[in-house]
């Protein structure tokens, strides 16, 4: 494919590791690409990081035609930039624009559009430990009129942003609120779609969570309210009497990659697992009766997020004393050794910049 380029005048200076936080800092270029019903893809472009101009009337931002994607680049020790299945988010972007009718994009044109355009970037991948260059691909309707109907034109774009760890406290464990109010997604609904829509029907349970010093928000399904579904910006998974369990994809769920991860890990290495319904009543009795053993996060962004402290309809509960577990650490181990490099990838899931 034909990727038009144009460089900045003068690059940017590498913001130092220690002051990146989480998608503040931006590389010095952009990738844009236009779609329309018309011409279909055309028009792909690097050019120097900056606002975009949109008309006023632009489809996303009044009917919220929007989705994303967020994925790494890791910095090996000898050097090298590799991404880790960036081909899931690929499939999983394609899924998210069925469901919200935007534009797919070709497989191999989209891996030809990340190789191209983060090894342009490569250099702005930092090197500490656990930090990485974080690819944030979206698209959304760019149509120019108020009219609601399906999208005849769309925008779709990458920016990347060098970052440091996901939460402040590093790898402690994070006080998580059980949402008994709100509900993030139904099934049939957009809840397996990566969407900013999504978010924005989050926002005002994670406000009040917050507000009581929690930090994220552990939501249960849209119909009954009544079983777990995934926490904030990550999936959710507890070991109970032994056994890892998560929930099962029901469609309001969103099929994280490190979720998949995670379980073909536990699978291949002999845990004992299963994909299931889990009740906030089953987890309210087992964490009465002492039987959950640990509850973390999985995610992109954090990898792995160990929970501390669980709270239902006013009672608290601390996790493992609020200590990291032994079944979370090992996967924060295995996946962060697979993807920057440190230990064999026996999964094939580690993409070399072409
Ligand atoms: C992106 C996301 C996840 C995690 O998916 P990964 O592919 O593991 O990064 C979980 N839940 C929601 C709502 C998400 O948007």
């Amino acid at each position: 494919m034909n990727i038009s380029i144009t460089k900045v005048d003068q690059l940017k200076e590498k913001t130092p590791a220690d002051q990146l936080g989480f998608g503040k800092v931006f590389t010095d270029h952009m990738f844009l690409m236009d779609w329309s019903s018309e011409e279909g893809w055309h028009d792909a472009r690097i050019v120097p990081f900056g606002r975009i101009d949109l008309h006023p009337a632009c489809t996303a931002l009044h009917y919220g035609s929007e989705i994303f994607e967020g994925l790494k680049a890791y910095r090996t020790e000898s050097g090298e930039v590799q991404l880790f299945r960036p081909i899931e988010n690929i499939k999983r972007m394609n899924r998210s624009a069925e469901r919200l009718c935007l534009p797919t994009i070709p497989e191999d044109m989209f891996m030809e559009i990340l190789d191209t355009f983060v090894g342009m970037e490569q250099d702005w991948t930092p090197s500490e430990p656990a930090t990485s260059l974080y690819i944030r691909p979206f698209m959304f309707g760019n149509d120019e009129t108020l009219g609601v109907h399906a999208v005849h034109h769309a925008l779709f774009m990458i920016i990347l942003s060098p970052v440091g760890t996901y939460y402040k406290e590093g790898l402690n464990p994070v006080k998580i609120m059980i949402e008994d109010q709100d509900v993030r997604a139904v099934r049939g609904g957009t809840g397996e779609a990566k969407c900013g829509g999504n978010y924005a029907a989050s926002n005002r349970a994670g406000e009040r969570a917050e507000k009581q010093g929690y930090s994220q928000v552990l939501w249960l399904d849209g119909v009954e309210q009544k079983y777990i579904e995934e926490v904030g910006a990550m999936n959710v998974m507890f070991k109970i009497a032994g056994e890892v369990v998560t929930p099962m994809l029901t469609g309001s769920i969103l099929p994280g990659i490190t979720r998949k991860s995670c379980l073909e890990i536990l699978r291949k290495e002999g845990y004992k697992v299963s994909e299931r319904r889990i009740s906030v009543d089953e987890l309210d009795a087992a964490m009465a009766n002492g039987t959950l053993e640990e509850a973390w996060g999985t995610g992109t962004a954090a990898v792995v997020s160990p929970i501390g402290e669980l709270m239902y309809k006013g009672r608290k509960y601390i996790v493992n004393n609020n200590e990291i577990g032994e079944v979370t650490q090992h996967l924060y181990d295995t996946m962060t050794g697979i993807q920057w490099g440190k230990i064999e990838d026996s999964y094939g899931w580690i993409h070399k910049l072409q």
